[in-house]
């Protein structure tokens, strides 16, 4: 999440983190490495950024930015986020197109506190709402042929295409390319995808997919969070807003 952004969205931010770390110290990545309970690897556990990185980063605002990370933490001291008393996984993405992912449509199990649910962010609140991302016809036949061998991408590219459907929330559920039914989500990863909300349109050019939001849709929004925050809203009443049926409280082993 941006330090530019408000404090109780950073607070939510904060809180979210502290519960995603006790939540694998409850049940351990012990399988990912057994020495740790978590890791700094984003695609494992949680991105992590040392103080003097960010601050170089950060540039002038390196002291009002770390000043407004340390009150957040300060702020919700020891809290974190419960389900049925135990802490939760508090997934969080970047933003979504009006609606958050249910768990169940991203992932292999539905999770009773991550199910979809609206989000106030934009084109106006959000850089690069809207992406598109392009490929060649050699290009596309590469990356898709390479995990379905068995795809048949002979001719025009806008033959490739077929039998698109969206879930609730907007992103797409399964569509036929080639003449194989792949989820929305592969996709996403084959063709590294902002998100999985997209279209496809061909020409002989090739393949573009026409994205909105960016990461995988569930939890909190950071970008919603922060308009939350602008609206007046608590980080507490940011919390309750994209995690469902949950509690804050201490941590106990
Ligand atoms: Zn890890």
């Amino acid at each position: 999440m941006p330090a530019a952004f408000s404090q109780q969205a950073l607070d939510a931010q904060a809180v979210a983190e502290r519960t995603f770390i006790c939540y694998h110290m409850a049940g351990g990545r012990k399988d990912a490495h057994p020495e740790a309970d978590v890791c700094t690897s984003p695609a494992c556990c949680s991105a992590y950024v040392a103080q003097e990185d960010a601050a170089a980063r950060w540039g002038d605002k390196a002291e009002e930015y770390e000043t407004k990370v340390q009150q957040a933490v300060r702020d919700t001291d020891g809290q974190i986020i419960l389900y049925d008393g135990s802490p939760i996984l508090a997934a969080f993405h970047s933003s979504s197109a009006g609606v958050t992912a249910d768990s169940g449509d991203v992932w292999s199990s539905s999770l009773p506190y991550l199910h979809s649910v609206e989000t106030p962010e934009g084109e106006d609140s959000v850089p690069n709402y809207y992406s598109v991302s392009t490929f060649s016809p050699e290009e596309f036949r590469e990356i898709f042929l390479a995990a379905h061998g068995d795809a048949d991408l002979s001719g025009d590219p806008a033959e490739w295409f077929r039998d698109r459907t969206v879930n609730d929330s907007g992103r797409v559920e399964r569509v036929t390319i080639g003449g194989v039914s792949v989820e929305g989500t592969e996709v996403r990863r084959l063709f590294s995808l902002r998100s999985a909300c997209f279209t496809v349109d061909t020409g002989e050019e090739g393949v573009a997919f026409r994205v909105t939001g960016f990461g995988h849709g569930v939890g909190m929004s950071q970008y919603g969070a922060e308009l939350l925050a602008r609206q007046g809203k608590t980080w507490q009443e940011i919390i309750h807003w994209y995690y469902a049926d949950v509690t804050i409280g201490a941590y106990k082993e």
